[in-house]
């Protein structure tokens, strides 16, 4: 009932992506989280922060915080929060600002990246978490097949256990919030994309319906 009343507030037709809607996007390397990402930006315009991205821009970088975050990102290693945060505050602050939507792929990766979103945002101002599920043996031959620097057998087992070990909670955690879906991300492409669209368009954006987002939450 009361996400019923939130919709009547909201100036974007539900039915469809809406600009504003705000999305994390998580699952292992190789899943294809930035492939949707990037779909997202084209077709719905939502403004993409690729934390990948980011960061290997920042590693190409000669500074010596350039030098860390290659380093690291080679190991396939995350990087320490406190890092990661500060290189995020910025990006982070001026998507809040803008008052839109966005899709955040890569991030957060561990409950203190989430929790220190979530400060950051307010809390209850993300819409809906997307998880994509790939067999380990799919991911491994995806990222082979992909070639990056950091898809080198000894990062990508150290990427994948990264992601056991540090991401996995965070999407226990969001799961028990109700805003998690889960997506076979064995599809097509256009598959995947048809699903989380899906999702979205089930649900008003919630920076339509500012300061309410707890409806959104009970979902
Ligand atoms: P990605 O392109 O998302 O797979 O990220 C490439 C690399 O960047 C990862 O293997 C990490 O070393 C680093 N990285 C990206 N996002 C994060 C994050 N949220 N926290 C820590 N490290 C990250």
């Amino acid at each position: 009932m009361a996400v019923m009343d939130l919709t009547e507030t909201c100036s974007e037709p539900r039915g469809e992506v809406s600009s504003r809607h705000r999305l994390i996007l998580v699952g292992p390397p190789g899943s294809g989280k930035g492939t949707q990402a990037a779909l997202l930006g084209e077709r719905a315009g939502l403004p993409t922060l690729s934390t990948g991205d980011l960061l290997r821009s920042v590693a190409r970088e000669a500074t010596l915080i350039g030098r860390r975050v290659a380093g690291i990102i080679g190991s396939g290693a995350l990087l320490p929060d406190r890092l990661m945060l500060e290189v995020l505050r910025k990006p982070l602050t001026r998507l809040r600002d803008a008052g839109e939507g966005f899709v955040l792929d890569g991030f957060p990766r561990t409950v203190a990246q989430a929790i220190a979103l979530e400060q950051t945002l307010a809390p209850g101002l993300v819409d809906l978490v997307v998880q994509l599920v790939v067999d380990p043996r799919v991911l491994s031959a995806r990222l082979a097949a992909r070639g990056r620097e950091d898809d080198v057998a000894a990062a990508i087992e150290q990427r994948l256990h990264a992601f056991h070990r540090e991401t996995q909670p965070m999407i226990e955690r969001y799961r028990c919030s109700g805003r998690l879906v889960v997506i076979d991300g064995h599809q097509p492409v256009d598959a995947v994309y048809a699903q989380i669209e899906e999702e979205l368009s089930a649900i008003p954006a919630t920076s339509c319906a500012t300061p309410t987002g707890a409806a959104l939450r009970s979902r």
